[in-house]
């Protein structure tokens, strides 16, 4: 900071004047952020005190700094406790890195709306940067915006800050617990925490990384709850700086995180704190003791022993780990697990990874340290794009990258020695150690990351291990030994279970599995009312392991092969003939008495395809996603049909297209699927259908139908296209509901307009698995359900459960509702009614 020439701060708005001291808040009062002023607005528009650039404004619109070239740095605060108005009354002008001219507004706000819903209306003008100042006005005086008040010294005064030098100290990952990020108030008690240290301290989110000590970069990170954060330190009390600042991090730097979780999810139940909340990864329920799993640290050294000896370190390290992948492979339970496996041996080869690696052998590092940096490098990057797919192949790359280190390093992938009726809790578990986990002794497990929809989840259901992710960062304060009851269905861990709910959650527990025994035993039964209409029960693919399975679980065919995720973590395309023997083989599988949907290519969206690159776009659910894309790129649909024709006569062939929202785009890809067919002397076309899971297809049904030989309803993105919520939204999910009236009425107009012109309709989204819209989907006309594999017994027991006219008048009913809880509330009734009277009558 160098500040030579004095300098006279401008009122940032019209009021009266108060003393910091005034301010209802420690936080400011205490001048932790920096000594400054505070005003009690008559005016709506804020105003740059100062000319400099927006050195962060953020998201929510409350807060803005200014920084003027000589290093001088004012925060200015509307209210207090604003950042929980997540920008409602606030609009801002200016963006970050703007230059901006002394008393130029920089952001306008809505002073009954924000004084009705915030704490206050008081505004803060500090000086975070430190320069002393005087005040020109009295306290307790009107001001009015533009008025000069402060006059700023010049720094000579201030020390300069001197970076610390050496390598620099890292902590693990941890997950963010405050609900609104590092706003000022906690960013301000971590910056002060930071400063008692003498070493660099640099917080990092993703492929940024914040000065710890500086109020405003921390705040410039923008971050939120559930961000992955590291601090590292270079220094002498580096290690003793980190451990300091993770443990307040993780207890929310002043912040308490039980009120900050209410802000999240305002519909969720106040919960006593003997519950920790987290979302579903994996069903079910366990009793069990607390087991704390943390990753070892490893020792790295940075520099070689030469180029060609550290070379072939590396190449010993990703030989041996490939092999123990294939061995992991072999003895996998499902599909599941082999592709996530296949795709970890996928990315030891990948070319980026190695040149990376290779680049850094050249200039003398370690094998062990250019393999670390490369796969934290690409993770970081991925993450970095932060959709929920890449953000899992990071994970996948950190998992992997750990496996070859400890290979490189020589340290054994020691098996956890754990005790009898284990509950795992974790920051994180990679989808190795999930895979490994010794079922015998663990019941199930509790990480602070992770989503729902993971690599780590979808493990946990192949193995039926009740599990929930994201939970508060306190569980990983719990004693080892402690007993807890881990209700994974409703997303809940209790600390203090009383024998009452042990009993009942394990009452329900052996109930569910003696009615999974029986679902099981009783598959291959056809899925039929108990008034005799057929519904046919198909199964959602993604490989040729999972046919078979879905076959021996009853299933009656495909009715949605995810084409995208055959091939989803290659670098290059598959041959053409790979992709036709794919085809085949899974074709061959079914027979020619079975259907097999297969949907081109549903690339974009959430899902990039590695060897399909695409430039990014400001919205990609809305840009070229599915057959937009395909039509894009004709000669990669083209290539695909070609593959998919190859199996023509050896199952019910039906080619399927997915995101279609225009008629054209039908017409076009039929007329390619005519040439290719025609080309190939095919004498009969498959059948050709599409998803319906964009509302402008629904309501065209009518439209579509006479030119299809079926649909198939995608209720997964026709949900967030009605609703108009994204569906990997964390704080959506519980709106984003298939259940909503909105979907099940465009399903309704789905079904009437294909059954007007002879056509079936199946459901191939989410909502298909959940046995309780079975009932409902079947009222409404759905020919056909296409459900995740486990689920396959589950859903025809339910059929088998029902009564046709029944279903229609629930379906009638529930069309009329008014939200998704409703819809939900009345088939809950409904088969309380119906069906669990006829299992009493039964028994
Ligand atoms: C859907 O959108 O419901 C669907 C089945 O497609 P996907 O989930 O693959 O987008
Ligand atoms: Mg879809």
């Amino acid at each position: 900071m160098t500040t030579s020439q004095p300098l006279e701060l401008l009122a940032p708005l019209s009021g009266v004047l108060l003393a910091l001291d005034q301010v209802p808040d420690p936080v400011f009062s205490s001048r932790v952020i920096g000594d400054g002023l505070c005003i009690d607005p008559t005016s709506q528009s804020l105003c740059a005190p100062l000319a400099g650039v927006i050195s962060n404004i953020q998201d929510s619109g409350h807060a803005v700094s200014v920084t003027d070239e000589n290093g001088v740095q004012v925060l200015l605060h509307i209210g207090l406790d604003t950042v929980n108005l997540a920008g409602q009354g606030f609009t801002r002008l200016v963006e970050e890195g703007q230059r901006v001219e002394a008393g130029q507004p920089l952001i306008e706000f809505d002073a009954d709306y924000v004084a009705l819903h915030a704490r206050s209306l008081l505004t803060l003008m500090l000086v975070v940067s430190g320069e002393p100042f005087v005040l020109l006005v009295p306290e307790q005086a009107r001001v009015k915006a533009g008025q000069p008040l402060l006059h700023l010294s010049p720094a000579d005064t201030l020390a300069e800050v001197n970076e610390e030098e050496g390598d620099a100290l890292f902590s693990k990952p941890l997950t963010l617990p405050n609900s609104n990020g590092l706003h000022a108030r906690p960013a301000a008690v971590f910056a002060q925490a930071a400063k008692a240290f003498s070493s660099s301290i640099y917080l990092h989110k993703q492929t940024q990384s914040a000065n710890a000590k500086s109020l405003v970069a921390i705040m410039a990170l923008q971050t939120s709850r559930g961000d992955s954060l590291q601090v590292s330190a270079a220094g002498e009390d580096a290690e003793a700086a980190i451990q300091a600042l993770v443990t307040l991090l993780l207890d929310g730097c002043g912040e308490t995180l039980a009120a900050a979780a209410g802000v999240v999810k305002p519909a969720a139940p106040v919960l006593s704190p003997t519950v920790l909340r987290g979302v579903c990864a994996s069903p079910g329920s366990a009793f069990g003791q607390v087991v704390q799993v943390a990753q070892p640290q490893l020792d790295i050294p940075e520099a070689g022993a030469g180029e060609a000896f550290e070379r072939a370190a590396l190449a010993r390290g990703l030989r041996a780990a490939a092999q123990a992948l294939q061995t992991l492979q072999a003895k996998a339970a499902g599909g599941a697990q082999v592709e996530i496996f296949r795709a970890h041996q996928e990315l030891l080869e990948d070319p980026t990874l190695l040149e990376h690696a290779h680049s850094l052998l050249a200039e003398g590092k370690s094998a062990a340290f250019a393999w670390n940096s490369a796969t934290l490098a690409t993770a970081k990057l991925l993450e970095g794009l932060g959709k929920a797919l890449l953000v899992e192949r990071a994970a996948d790359l950190a998992d992997v990258g750990q496996r070859v280190l400890k290979l490189i390093l020589g340290v054994p992938d020691c098996a956890w020695d754990l005790p009898e009726c284990a509950i795992l809790v974790a920051e994180q578990l990679t989808p190795s150690q999930t895979a490994g986990l010794d079922t015998s002794k663990v019941l199930g497990f509790v990480t602070v990351g992770g989503g729902a929809t993971s690599h780590v989840a979808i493990l946990a259901r192949a193995l039926g291990l009740p599990s929930i992710c994201g939970v508060q960062a306190q569980v990983l304060a719990l004693p080892n030994g402690r007993q807890v009851l881990l209700d994974a269905d409703k997303g809940e861990l209790h600390l203090e279970p009383n024998l009452a709910e042990i009993e009942h959650l394990q009452a329900i527990r052996q109930q569910q599995l003696l009615r999974r025994q029986r679902e099981v035993a009783q598959a291959a039964l056809a899925a039929v009312t108990c008034d005799g209409h057929h519904v046919e029960i198909t199964a959602n693919v993604a490989s040729l392991q999972e046919v078979e399975q879905a076959l021996a679980l009853g299933g009656e065919g495909v009715g949605l092969l995810r084409s995208e995720f055959l091939y989803l973590d290659r670098n290059r395309a598959p041959s053409p003939e790979e992709q036709a023997s794919t085809y085949s083989a899974i074709a061959r599988a079914l027979g020619t008495e079975r259907n097999l949907v297969v949907r081109t290519l549903d690339v974009g969206g959430d899902k990039p395809l590695a060897y399909v690159p695409m430039e990014s776009e400001t919205n990609p659910f809305l840009g070229l996603r599915g057959i937009r894309l395909c039509l894009e790129r004709p000669e990669l649909l083209r290539e695909q049909l070609r593959a998919i024709l190859t199996s023509a006569g050896l199952a019910r062939l039906h080619i399927m297209l997915p995101m279609v929202s225009l008629l054209s785009e039908l017409h076009l890809a039929r007329a390619m699927l005519e040439e290719e067919a025609l080309a190939l002397g095919l004498t009969e076309l498959p059948k050709l259908g599409i998803m319906i899971e964009v509302p402008s297809a629904a309501l065209m049904a009518d439209v579509f139908a006479p030119h299809v030989d079926f649909f198939s309803i995608g209720t997964n993105d026709l949900t967030q296209y009605t609703l108009a919520m994204d569906r990997d939204h964390p704080r959506l999910a519980s709106q984003a509901d298939s259940f909503h009236p909105a979907v099940l009425r465009l399903i309704d107009t789905t079904v009437k307009a294909a059954h007007a012109h002879g056509k079936w309709v199946g459901v191939c989204g989410a909502l298909a698995s959940e046995a309780l819209a079975v009932p409902m989907l079947i009222g409404l006309g759905v020919d056909e359900l296409s459900v995740s594999v486990p689920l396959i017994p589950t859903i025809k027991a339910t059929v088998r459960e029902l009564d046709l006219l029944d279903c229609q008048i629930i379906a009638r009913q529930v069309l009329g509702l008014e939200e998704a809880d409703q819809v939900r509330e009345a088939l809950r009734l409904y088969h309380a009614a119906t069906v669990e009277t006829s299992r009493v009558m039964e028994h």
